[in-house]
This record gives structure tokens, sequence and C-alpha cells, in this order.
């Protein structure tokens, strides 16, 4: 007998494919999915724009390279992106409108994007700017 995916009930009648034992545990069960996307959406962006904040306040020092322990050690998150791209021997990663150079332990070449209708491009060149 198949049992409910949000209370784990037995579902006694009603369709074999049947999810749920009623639609209160069906809304509920899709409730808290949703909660769940929502939640790691949200932690997602809060460790971008924390990387964001980091680099950019390098930026405003006028500091265009670091050690990329140092930048862990200030809560920098080195896999959170908003793209990537290999260009010739570098892999270029952007945060926003920050682009750099990322190495296993350094990121260098820390600049500012000015165009982003060019980097909604696929495959274009974010270094021809
Ligand atoms: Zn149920």
């Amino acid at each position: 007998m198949p049992v409910c995916l949000e209370c784990g009930s037995q579902i006694r009648y009603g369709r074999t494919d049947k999810k749920f034992c009623c639609e209160e545990c069906k809304v509920r069960h899709h409730n808290s999915r949703a909660r769940a996307a929502r939640y790691f959406k949200s932690k997602v962006i809060a460790i971008i724009n924390r990387n964001y904040e980091i680099l950019d306040a390098l930026l405003k020092d006028g500091v265009d390279s670091a050690d990329l322990m140092d930048l862990m050690t200030m809560g920098f998150v080195p896999g959170m992106i908003t793209s990537y791209r290999r260009s010739g021997k570098h892999d270029v990663f952007t945060c926003y409108d920050i682009k750099y150079i990322m190495t296993s332990t350094r990121v260098y070449s820390l600049m500012k994007i000015h165009n982003l209708s060019v980097n909604l491009q696929v495959g274009t060149d974010i270094n021809d700017q």
C-alpha cells in the first residue's frame, strides 16, 4: 500500500499512483519544497554578495590581486561565482560586474566590467573590453 509523501500515513483509496493522503498534505509538501528552494537560493545569493563585497573592497583600495587563502580567511568562497570561462591559459571568473583570473593560490587581474550586454552573449570574450 502506498504511503503519503508528507505524513507517511497509508493511502487507502484513490489511484494507485497517488502520492498524498489528502489535499492538505499535498499543499504542505509543495510549500515546504518551495521554501527549501527559496532558502537555498537566498544562501547562494548571500555568499555571492559577500564575495562581491570582498572583491569590491579590494578594488576600492586599488588592489587588483590577492592571495586566495587570505581572501578565504575574509569569507570569500571561490566556487560561488556568476560566470566562468576559460580564456587561453586562464580561468576567468566573474562576480556580477567584477572579473578576475583565479588559480589554486591567487586571484589577480581584478577589474570592473563596464559593458554587461557583451557578457550576456554566450561565447563572447570578456577580455575584449
Ligand atoms: Zn498525508
